[in-house]
């Protein structure tokens, strides 16, 4: 049997980690990730952070209108993990209520910025309502200044989970259901996403996602990997450059290899998928 496929989109601005402040990956890239997806009937499931919420109201509600589900991205991107548990809550209710706000509906799955949830990130997204975080990118390590961890999920499951309010990485109570990222098995503690099709082309990434052994492929898109970067950050190292490109044809030739669409199809949506998955 095919693993079922999620399409996930982090709308945020350009290059969250660097510097730059720009959103031509909102202006640009959407359009042109959008023209492949809705060519091929696919709906996908987008992340917004706060900041794109404040600023592309009228985009984001019409990715609604068209039938897309849209969940949290947290409002800045910093790792939430590195932050209390009161921070993190008040962090993720103003992203929450904005978000609300902008959609009339509140939104029921979540990913953190740079995947830097823990346990107190889980009991936030209980006490706000949430039923679906996908943050948890197994095999990723993290470590800052003096060799500190900042987040450790080399021993992620890599299937669906409801994690411990200790230790996300482990099974436990929480009511949430983990539907983790999906690693690319050729390169360890990175996803599986837009960034690896367009640097090594649509038959490296369906025989990465072939070689995936958990349930699902939760695949990774921003929308500043859909666009000629360079032409806008020509100093940008060769590495990020290659991970982007407005060329969408390996992601499309992917989509359809991996996808089966109609009746009986793979492609699943976090807001759906807890209602199957038992909880404790
Ligand atoms: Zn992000």
């Amino acid at each position: 049997m095919k693993p079922r496929i999620v399409v996930t989109v982090d709308l945020e601005r350009d290059f969250p980690n660097g510097l730059h402040g720009s959103y031509l990956g909102i202006t640009e890239g959407l359009p042109n990730l959008r023209g492949v997806l809705e060519e091929l009937d696919v709906l996908a499931d987008f992340f917004v952070s706060q900041e794109v919420a404040e600023r592309f109201g009228t985009a984001i509600r019409d990715l609604k209108a068209k039938g897309h589900y849209l969940g949290s991205h947290g409002s800045q991107h910093g790792y939430l993990c590195k932050m209390d548990a009161k921070a993190q809550y008040q962090d993720i209710s103003k992203s929450t209520e904005t978000l609300s706000e902008l959609l009339s509906s509140r939104p029921v799955f979540f990913r953190a910025p740079q995947f830097g949830a823990d346990g107190n990130t889980i009991m936030a997204l209980e006490d706000l309502g949430y039923q679906v975080d996908s943050s948890v990118l197994p095999g990723r390590l993290v470590r800052q200044r003096f060799f500190r961890k900042v987040l450790d999920f080399t021993d992620a499951p890599l299937g669906v989970y409801n994690p411990s309010h200790e230790d996300i990485t482990k099974e436990g109570q929480s009511p949430i259901v983990e539907i983790p990222l999906t690693e690319n098995s050729l390169r360890r503690g990175t996803p599986l996403g837009m960034g690896f099709v367009n640097s090594e082309g649509a038959e490296a990434a369906i025989a990465a996602s072939r070689a995936n052994k958990g349930e699902y492929i939760t695949f990774l898109i921003h929308p500043w990997e859909c666009i000629d970067i360079v032409e806008s950050f020509p100093h940008l190292p060769r590495h990020l450059a290659n991970e982007c490109s407005s060329d969408m044809s390996d992601f499309r030739r992917m989509l359809e290899e991996l996808l089966d669409l109609g009746e009986s199809t793979n492609l699943v949506h976090l807001a759906n998928e807890y209602k199957g998955v038992k909880t404790q």
